[in-house]
């Protein structure tokens, strides 16, 4: 049965940069609904002005608009072997369509929580810079690029800092995150589901622990 790897974890847990090594190396797609609503935001729309100013503000988008996106994209040709979802479910509402959409698609859902101390997150948010051009991501303490403010593979390329990794903005987003998206661990722990790796180890250790539990899944959940 094929798989849906679900990255949990906080705001700069390192989710997105584990997403995008399980898709170059297991070809799986990454799908990441920040990254989907910010291309979104970029148009010249109301719905896209709506979502600029909520994703801005820290807020999180309606349950019925990210639901149907990812209802839409997961239906898609390359989703058929299995995805991964980076930054999806936030909410209960979104939990509980993921139940129906695994059942649906007929995928075991595989959870895994990337685990890093509160304290150290912030910083790892408000350094986080990334290439416009290969979307690879750096950071200004723990992982600085070669040269200054430069991709290393695209030296063309400026780096680019999220609207929403400013101080203020990040606490928001933590805040929501403890509020509406912590209690889903409780959930997926209950029902025997989740994994936890550290994620305050490298990113090649973070990834190699994932990839022990998506070889040995049933084993090893968080009791
Ligand atoms: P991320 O890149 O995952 O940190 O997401 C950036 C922003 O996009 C969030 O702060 C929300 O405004 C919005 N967003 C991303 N995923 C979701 C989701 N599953 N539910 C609601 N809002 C989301």
């Amino acid at each position: 049965m094929s798989k849906i790897i679900v990255l949990m974890g906080a705001p700069g847990a390192g989710k997105g940069t584990q997403a995008r090594l399980l898709q170059e190396r297991l070809g799986l797609p990454q799908i990441s609904t920040g990254d989907i609503f910010r291309a979104l935001a970029k148009a010249n729309t109301p719905l896209a002005e709506e979502v600029r100013a909520i994703q801005q503000a820290g807020r999180l988008i309606p349950d019925e608009v990210v639901i149907r996106v990812v209802e839409d994209r997961t239906a898609q040709d390359d989703c058929r072997n299995g995805y991964v979802l980076d930054g999806y479910p936030r909410t209960a509402a979104q939990a509980r369509m993921l139940e129906e959409l695994a059942a649906r698609q007929n995928k075991k859902l595989s959870t895994i929580l990337i685990d890093v101390p509160q304290e150290l997150l912030e910083k790892r948010m408000t350094g986080r810079r990334s290439c416009p051009v290969c979307g690879e991501i750096y950071n200004t303490y723990f992982r600085p690029p070669k040269f200054d403010n430069k991709c290393d593979f695209h030296l063309g390329a400026e780096l680019t800092h999220r609207a929403d990794d400013t101080a203020e903005k990040v606490r928001v987003r933590l805040e929501t995150y403890n509020r509406e998206t912590a209690p889903l661990l409780e959930y997926y722990k209950r029902t025997g589901r989740l994994h936890r790796v550290d994620g305050t180890q490298k990113r090649e250790a973070i990834y190699a622990a994932i990839q022990n539990i998506l070889n040995s899944d049933s084993v090893a959940t968080v009791q």
